[in-house]
C-alpha cells in the first residue's frame, strides 16, 4: 500500500543526554556560588586587593542580588509586570523591551513553581565591565521550576545575568552578554525567543510562534491524537503531560537537526529529557520529564505518526536512564508502526519488507550507539524488528514490564525477563515473520 515517505524520528532522549554529556562548559570555576571567588580570597593574606571584594562583601552581594531574584519571580507568579521590570536598568530600552517580552512569555506557560538564584560567578567581562563601571558582576543564575500540569517535580535551566551596584540597589544591566558560559540549553528555551502562542488541548501543550497560532491548534489536535496512540500500546500508566515545541526558532532548547556520520540525517523532532539537578551540559539526578522539539524546517508538515515515536520517548523518559538504545528506539518505532496499522488504511508492509530483505540478514547483534551512528536506517529498522518479535513472544504488558526493568537495572535483565540471551533474541527476531 502506498504511503507517504515516513519520517524518522531521531535520536532518543538517552542518546541525547550522552551528547549532552560532551559539549564542555567553558569556565565552570565554581561549583558551588562563588566557590571561585572564595577559593581565590583564600590565597590572599590579608586585604583585598582594588577592585575586589571581601568574603563578607562577596556574600552580602549574593544577598542583595537573590532577594532581587526573588521578587523577579514573585512578579512571574502574581503577574506583576512593574514588579518584574522594576530591578531592570530603565536606561536601556532593548534590554528593557526583551525583559517585557519574557515576562509576557513566561506568563503564558504558568508555573506551579519558579524560583530564581544565583549559582557560580563568571569571570568578569571585560566589554560589560567597561560599558558599566566596577559594580559590574556577571553571574549564573539557574531557573528552577515546575509547569502546570506538565513536570511532577521542579527541573532547571540557566541563565547569566549582569548586575550593578547603584546607591544601595542592584539593577540588572545585561541578559545576553554572557551567554557562551551557559550549559547548551541555557538562555534557549521557548520563552527567550519571539513571543509565543501557548496552545492547550487536554494534556497536551503546544508552543508555536504567536504570528503562527493556527500551527499550533493544528499541532495539539495531532498531538493529542498520538497522546492515545501510545496510551494504547504502551502498556503501563501515562498521564499523557507534554510540551510540544514547534517554534520557527532553530535554536530552541539547543537542538541539532542533523545526526550520524558523515553528511549524517535530517531529524525531525526530538524528545529533550529534563533532569533534575543542573543542566550544566551534564544530566544529573533523575530525569523529571522531558519536552518535544519538531525542527523548525518540519513544523509545518508534522505528522501523528512522528509524534507518536517522539512521545512514546516522552512516556518513557522518566523511568529510569539505563534502557539499551535498540530498545529505546525499537520501542518508539514499535508503537508508531502499531499506531499507523490501527487505521486500516494504512500498511507498514515496505518498512516491513526493507527491514526483512536489507536489514534483517546482515543482523548480527543489538543494535548498539555505533551502529546508530553510523546506518540509522538500518538501527532504527532493525532495532523495531526486535521489539516486534518480543512484542510477540511477551505481549505488549511484558514487553513494557521488561522495559521498565532495563530502564532501572539495565540491559542484563533481558535474560531473568525474557528467559533469552541478547544471541537467541537477534536469532529470533531474524527468523520471526510478523
Ligand atoms: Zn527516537
Amino acid at each position: 500500500m502506498n504511503h507517504p515517505k515516513r519520517l524518522f524520528a531521531g535520536v532518543a532522549a538517552l542518546a541525547l543526554a550522552a551528547s549532552g554529556a560532551v559539549v564542555v562548559v567553558r569556565a565552570r570555576n565554581g561549583e558551588e556560588p562563588g566557590g571561585s571567588a572564595v577559593a581565590a580570597v583564600a590565597t590572599r593574606a590579608t586585604s583585598p586587593a582594588p577592585g575586589e571584594l571581601s568574603p563578607a562583601e562577596e556574600l552580602a552581594r549574593k544577598q542583595a542580588i537573590d532577594a532581587v531574584l526573588a521578587r523577579r519571580s514573585a512578579a512571574v507568579l502574581k503577574g506583576d509586570l512593574k514588579g518584574f521590570l522594576a530591578s531592570v536598568d530603565p536606561k536601556q530600552a532593548e534590554l528593557v523591551a526583551r525583559e517585557r517580552l519574557l515576562f509576557v512569555n513566561l506568563r503564558k506557560f504558568g508555573f506551579s513553581s519558579l524560583k530564581y538564584f544565583t549559582a557560580d560567578a563568571f569571570r568578569p567581562v571585560p566589554g560589560l565591565v567597561a560599558k558599566f563601571g566596577p559594580t559590574t558582576f556577571s553571574t549564573r543564575v539557574m531557573m528552577r521550576y515546575q509547569l502546570v500540569r506538565l513536570d511532577p517535580r521542579p527541573v532547571q535551566t540557566d541563565l547569566g545575568y549582569t548586575f550593578v551596584q547603584r546607591g544601595s540597589a542592584w539593577v540588572l544591566v545585561d541578559d545576553i552578554g554572557t551567554d557562551e558560559n551557559l550549559s547548551r540549553d541555557g538562555h534557549r528555551q521557548p520563552w527567550d525567543f519571539d513571543e509565543v502562542q501557548v496552545v492547550r488541548r487536554g494534556t497536551v501543550v503546544v508552543v508555536v510562534d504567536k504570528r503562527e497560532a493556527s500551527l499550533g491548534t493544528k499541532v495539539a489536535q495531532v498531538a493529542e491524537k498520538a497522546v492515545k496512540s501510545v496510551r494504547k500500546h504502551w502498556a503501563r500508566p501515562w498521564n499523557g503531560a507534554v510540551l510540544v515545541v514547534a517554534m520557527p526558532q532553530d535554536r530552541v532548547m539547543s537542538t541539532i537537526w542533523t545526526a550520524g556520520t558523515g553528511d549524517g540525517w535530517t531529524i525531525a523532532a526530538k524528545a529533550v529529557t529534563l533532569f533534575e539537578g543542573e543542566q550544566l551540559g551534564k544530566p544529573i539526578g533523575a530525569p523529571i520529564g522531558s519536552r518535544i522539539v519538531v525542527n523548525p524546517a518540519l513544523r509545518k508538515r508534522l505528522d501523528k505518526d512522528l509524534l507518536v515515536h517522539e512521545m512514546t520517548h516522552v512516556a518513557t523518559s522518566t523511568l529510569g536512564i539505563y534502557t539499551p538504545i535498540w530498545m529505546v528506539e525499537g520501542m518508539a518505532e514499535y508503537v508508531r508502526c502499531r499506531s499507523i496499522e490501527d487505521d486500516p488504511h494504512w500498511s507498514v508492509d515496505p518498512y516491513r519488507k526493507r527491514v526483512k530483505s536489507a536489514y534483517l540478514p546482515k543482523l548480527t547483534a543489538l543494535p548498539d550507539t555505533t551502529v546508530f551512528d553510523a546506518d540509522a536506517d538500518r538501527a532504527y529498522g532493525t532495532s523495531w524488528w526486535i521489539v516486534e518479535y518480543l512484542a510477540n513472544k511477551l505481549g505488549e504488558k511484558k514487553l513494557a514490564a521488561l522495559y521498565t526493568d532495563m530502564s532501572q537495572h539495565g540491559p542484563s535483565v533481558l535474560k531473568k525477563d525474557t528467559g533469552l540471551t541478547p544471541a537467541q533474541v537477534v536469532a529470533g527476531a531474524k527468523k520471526f515473520k510478523g
